[in-house]
């Protein structure tokens, strides 16, 4: 029995639903996309719940239950993630939060919570002029880490004895309401004094930042200024027996955002860096296809997500995502046009994010597994609406690894 090796491309946010822009139809159903409908075609296509039935879930916990581990007993945010995907180490007893650096007004009313999409660039610069406050707050006893990942994005873990991740989200989801600092979600010692450290850093941050010469300079320039760090996703690392170990792999992730590298690193995949590759929608997906090419000489299993799809989504643009679409089936046929035998590939996304909403909605997502040996079923096209036609039928996130690696054989019998 010949091992195949097995390429999963994931494109968050994938699923969506049909808009009077497109003409009723969904970005993935409007889009052109030959490569990809000729593997639906050669393949085998399903939908799939990534946790269960109009559920709507986060990148977070839809990756998790894709690789296999159930979201609601390994699941307590989704800062540890970020952290480890940024680079950081997490020690046990570590709490981790995801950040937006964001626009507030004078009085906490939250105006942008992305700071007008600030650039890498800029939101490093302004996450470095924390540094000293940062080191202030350590002399407590505990330690604070900031961390700038992409675009508005970052990461603060706080490091010491007795702290704790129950305490409220500081950023409220939404725009034009008033921003409240962290509250502690229950009734211990820890929670009280983590979420006292979190608001001594947000109201230092802020007064610090709003006189920064850089955001002196986006205002004159008619920019926002990106004044407040606004946390959420407060959590600790959970301990995850690795996929290597589980199935007996070898397995590694391509993604440009921190927290896919991050949950695919907590379990146990290689992260590969590729230059360029900003979990953007001027992602460079030409050298992320080309790097999982070259990857699958040596990986069982290759990871390959793609970000652009969801933000498009956020951004409530369905044309632009079904662009974005076509360009990343333009690359993937550059790159495994020649479909490669002993290959397996998985098309799929995380959840459904609605361009009409910009909102992750429960509906399942399209996918579809092409190989050597899958029974092909009549499915033409790669879409929310033919492939709820195919062989694969409905799934739960949880089962796709194991009908995965089945199809590459790699899975082993159970029982004898
Ligand atoms: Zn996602
Ligand atoms: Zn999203």
């Amino acid at each position: 029995m010949t091992r195949a090796r097995c390429l999963i491309v994931l494109l968050d946010g994938l699923g969506d639903r049909p808009s009077v822009e497109l003409k009723k139809r969904t970005p993935l159903m409007y889009a052109r996309k030959p490569f990809i409908d000729r593997l639906s075609r050669e393949g085998v296509n399903g939908l799939m719940d990534p946790v269960g039935p109009g559920i709507p879930v986060g990148s977070d916990t839809g990756h998790l239950a894709i690789l296999g581990y159930d979201p609601y007993k390994y699941y307590t945010g989704r800062g540890p993630f970020e952290a480890l995907g940024a680079g950081i180490r997490l020690e046990p007893g570590d709490v981790a939060f995801r950040y937006n650096l964001a626009t507030v007004d004078e009085n906490w009313r939250l105006i942008d919570r992305r700071a007008g999409r600030i650039s890498t660039e800029e939101a490093e610069v302004l996450a470095d002029s924390l540094r000293d406050l940062a080191a202030d707050l350590s002399k407590g006893g505990v330690e604070v880490i900031i961390r700038s990942t992409v675009e508005h994005r970052g990461v603060l873990v706080l490091r010491g004895p007795s702290l704790s991740h129950k305490v409220t989200d500081v950023d409220p989801h939404k725009e034009n309401v008033t921003v409240e600092m962290p509250r502690p979600t229950e009734a211990s010692e820890g929670a009280r004094r983590t979420a006292q450290i979190l608001a001594e850093l947000i109201k230092g941050s802020h007064a610090l930042l709003t006189v920064h010469e850089l955001n002196r300079d986006r205002v004159r320039r008619g920019m926002m200024a990106a004044n407040a760090l606004l946390t959420r996703g407060g959590g600790v690392m959970p301990n995850l027996y690795s996929l290597n170990e589980r199935f007996k792999i070898r397995s590694s992730v391509i993604a440009g955002g921190a927290l896919y590298k991050g949950v695919c690193g907590a379990a146990g995949m290689e992260v590969v860096n590729v230059e360029g590759a900003t979990g953007t929608l001027k992602t460079n997906l030409a050298g992320k296809f080309r790097a999982a090419r070259d990857r699958l000489r040596v990986d069982d299993l290759v990871f390959l997500h793609i970000k652009g799809t969801d933000s498009a989504s956020h951004d409530r643009s369905p044309a632009s995502k079904a662009q974005f679409i076509e360009r990343v089936d333009e690359e993937f046929s550059r790159a495994f046009g020649d479909t490669p035998s002993g290959l397996v590939i998985c098309v799929t996304g995380d959840h459904t994010t609605s361009s009409i909403t910009g909102e992750h909605r429960g509906d399942p997502v399209p996918l579809l597994i092409w190989g050597d040996e899958v029974r092909r079923d009549g499915v033409e096209s790669f879409d929310e609406v033919n492939c709820s036609k195919g062989g694969l039928n409905r799934l739960r996130g949880l089962d796709l690894m194991n009908v995965l690696l089945d199809v590459a054989n790699v899975t082993e019998m159970f029982g004898e």
